[in-house]
């Protein structure tokens, strides 16, 4: 089975719209179909069916202790991928090609692999391709057990919030993976073998860098953390400047794109230039009301996904739109630009320009996109 691509998580929101979906980390090494048949052997075959078991002595090996008492037979979709024992992290696709491609000698091996298991299609004598893929993801974490750092089940999540979902990619990312795969758990959630479907979508690094320029923006206010974020700020709101009515208008909340220490030295800084209320030349909607307001003295630089015509946010407010604003989707936060001064950041008229770039871009690639889209699906 193979996935169909997006163009970000906007995008697979809309298709699954009404479906139960989870998000998994995309690794990026090789497919790795592990079957085990009644008998004992256990044979390995690539995404093309090619036969790959000389190829992984090493994964062979391993395999009996990662079975759970009872499985005697079974087909696991997994990705090997190149595996840094000291380091404990992956390591990238281009170091997995170093690897012998046939009759590998296991004393010899130079690349560790680690494989991570994401599916389950056959067990003890029953084929599961047409059982969801939630049933098949229980019965794959009942049957088997991790060993750490050779063994894993595919890292994943639930959720439906797109805050969530873009952090979830980071973390991928940072984590030497391509990116996710996007699988619906109930609904047209069986197993399409040799097939690209729907049911999988996979969205990749590359859209993160959809928006070439980035853009520098004031931080208006702040909202406490939770969870590992509490006792700090766990998401700013931040702000362009209007030139012509001289005031700051909201653009976006952020709470992706920090490290721990930017959090904490972001939370220090700003104790320092807490206001009472906010100014009366900050435009902002009540729905991104702030825990803290601050003073205008920091601009940030910051990378975004696209921008989109808002309800909630006031930054060019009656340039694109009669009333709406524009916000940024999925910002991320660069560094601190200490050489701009608040009113230097970026304005409501560039803001409204790079939105209408964007949709002269978009209307072109329409076509283009969609005979692309055809074309992968089929
Ligand atoms: P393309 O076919 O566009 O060249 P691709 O080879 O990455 O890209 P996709 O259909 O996009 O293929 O993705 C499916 C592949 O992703 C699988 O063959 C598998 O090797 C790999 N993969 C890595 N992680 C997962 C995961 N969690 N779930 C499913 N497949 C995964």
């Amino acid at each position: 089975m193979l996935a169909h691509p997006t163009k970000g998580i906007s995008e697979v929101l809309a298709r699954f719209e009404n479906n139960h979906f989870t998000c998994e980390y995309k690794y990026d090494g090789e497919r790795a179909q592990i079957h085990l048949l009644e008998v004992g052997s256990i044979h390995i075959y690539s995404r093309n069916s090619e036969n790959n078991t000389s190829k992984y002595p090493d994964i062979i090996s391993r395999l009996p202790k990662c079975l759970r008492e009872g499985v005697k037979s079974c087909v696991l979709d997994t990705e090997a991928v190149a595996w840094d024992p000291e380091h404990r992290q992956i390591m990238p696709f281009q170091v997995l090609t170093t690897r012998k491609r046939k009759d590998a000698d296991a004393s010899e091996i130079k690349v560790q692999v680690c494989v991570y298991a994401f599916d389950l299609l056959y067990l003890n004598g029953e084929s599961l391709v047409r059982q969801p893929f939630r049933r098949r993801r229980e019965l794959l974490r009942e049957s088997f057990q991790e060993v750490d750092g050779e063994f894993m089940f595919a890292t994943s999540m639930i959720s439906s919030n797109t805050e969530e979902i873009s952090e979830f990619l980071e973390e991928s990312i940072k984590g030497n993976c391509e990116g996710l795969m996007v699988k619906t758990l109930d609904v047209d959630a069986t197993y399409e073998i040799a097939k690209r479907s729907h049911n999988w979508l996979k969205v990749k690094k590359d859209y993160l860098d959809g928006m070439g320029d980035t853009l520098d923006v004031v931080v208006m206010g702040a909202y406490h953390g939770t969870g590992k974020r509490t006792g700090r700020y766990g998401g700013f709101l931040l702000g362009c400047y209007d030139e012509e009515n001289e005031e700051f208008q909201c653009i976006c909340k952020i709470g992706t794109g920090f490290k721990d220490e930017d959090l904490e030295q972001h939370t220090t800084f700003f104790k320092n230039h807490v206001i009472e209320k906010p100014k009366s030349y900050y435009k902002w909607d009540k729905s991104v009301e702030c825990d803290h307001w601050f003073d205008a003295v920091q601009v940030w630089e910051i990378k975004a996904a696209d921008l989109s015509v808002s309800p909630v946010h006031r930054a060019a407010a009656g340039l694109v739109d009669p009333e709406k604003g524009i916000s940024l989707r999925f910002p991320r936060f660069l560094r601190i630009r200490d050489d701009k001064k608040p009113e230097q950041a970026t304005s409501a008229s560039q803001v409204a320009e790079m939105y209408r770039n964007q949709s002269q871009i978009q209307n072109q690639n329409k076509d283009k996109n969609k005979a692309v889209d055809d074309e992968d699906f089929y």
